[in-house]
């Protein structure tokens, strides 16, 4: 913590990575503070924010007509500039609090955003009484918060699966040398898991249910141990609510084909890496990241798909905010890293 010379108040700086899924915000000092769903209730005549974060998504499907409930960022880029601003302003101030100083802000944002959109985010940032803020590319501060030294002359690999994206990047010397990101990442495998229930049981259920399944009982790899939910929806035909119990082995089917995209994406990065790089990288392996790595047997499937060793890194879904945290500690990392000023 710093004295704020002009405030004469104490100010700490802090870091968000505004994730399609998620929004997470590390505190200097203290770590990460905020991990909440990036929703936002508003008003739908007025656009009145009535609330943000897991206060928002417990209202996800269950809104009277006055009210709606919207992701503000869609696959990585943001869908509605008023509302993200909002949300990101809502959360800098939760994790700031009263009576602290202007902090320095590191966001960390999606790789392929335009100018617009980097604005936007800076915007936010500032709105939310930055004093200086330093735009960073996710995949870099993702890659920074899993521990990998992307700062060495060594190649080095990150993958990232998010709600709405995967990005898998090889790093090295603190630049990306290669990227390479699709739309596919646990939001996907949601929607599969939903359509399939619906075709194979007749049930019609929401996306939260779908992902409560995904996350007790799915598996990404065909064998492996096998675990059930139980899960709840509307019986198609008669209307009438019905619940149905689901094994891994039910719910490889619809993920099966998703996960295969995910290791087509690796390998369609893997396949464009320097020769030096890919030397380096046969043996420090792949990092993954992200809340989507979490999906039991993920590291399994890209071991034996690539025949690369592969770790999940500790807390997968708070690399890119810690990343970025750590950026703030180390001027020196970011100057190498952070996107110039717009
Ligand atoms: P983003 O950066 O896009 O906000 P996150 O890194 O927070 O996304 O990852 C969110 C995704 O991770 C969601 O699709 C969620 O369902 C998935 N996820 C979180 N925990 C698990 C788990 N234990 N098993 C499978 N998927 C998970
Ligand atoms: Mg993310």
């Amino acid at each position: 913590m710093r004295v704020d010379r002009a405030l004469g108040r104490l100010s700490r700086d802090l870091a968000i990575d505004p994730g399609t899924s998620n929004t997470r915000v590390y505190l200097r000092g203290r770590g990460v503070v905020v991990d909440e769903p990036s929703v936002v209730a508003l008003q739908r005549d007025s656009g009145r924010v009535l609330a943000v974060g897991a206060e928002a998504r417990a209202m996800v499907g269950r809104t009277p007509g006055s009210m709606i409930t919207t992701r503000p960022l869609k696959d990585g880029t943001i869908a509605n500039y008023k509302v993200a601003e909002a949300m990101i302003k809502a959360f800098i101030a939760k994790s700031l609090g009263r009576g602290i100083g202007r902090p320095r802000i590191a966001v960390s944002i999606p790789s392929q955003l335009s100018d617009v959109g980097q604005r936007s985010f800076h915007e936010s940032a500032r709105a939310a009484g930055a004093r200086e803020v330093l735009l960073l590319p996710a995949p870099m501060a993702a890659a920074l918060g899993t521990g990998v030294p992307v700062l060495d002359p060594r190649g080095t690999m990150v993958v990232d699966i998010g709600g709405g994206l995967t990005e898998a990047a090889v790093f090295s010397l603190g630049g990306i040398v290669q990227a390479h990101s699709i739309p596919v990442g646990g939001n996907a495998i949601d929607r599969a898991i939903s359509a399939h229930i619906a075709e194979r049981y007749g049930l019609v259920v929401g996306d939260h249910t779908a992902e409560h399944a995904k996350r007790e009982a799915g598996r990404a790899t065909e064998k492996g141990r096998s675990r059930a939910a139980v899960i709840r929806g509307r019986d198609h035909q008669s209307g009438v609510p019905r619940q149905v119990e689901l094994t891994s082995e039910h719910l490889y089917l619809p993920i099966a084909p998703l996960v295969e995209q995910i290791v087509e994406a690796i390998r369609h990065t893997l396949s464009n890496t320097p020769p030096e790089l890919s030397g380096d990288i046969l043996e420090s392996g792949i990092v993954l990241c992200g809340g989507g790595a979490r999906l039991a047997g993920m590291e399994r499937l890209i071991r034996r798909r690539t025949g690369l060793p592969c770790v999940l890194a500790e807390d997968p879904g708070h690399c890119a905010a810690r990343g970025a945290g750590a950026a703030l500690e180390h001027p020196e990392i970011m100057e190498r890293i952070a996107l110039s000023a717009l």
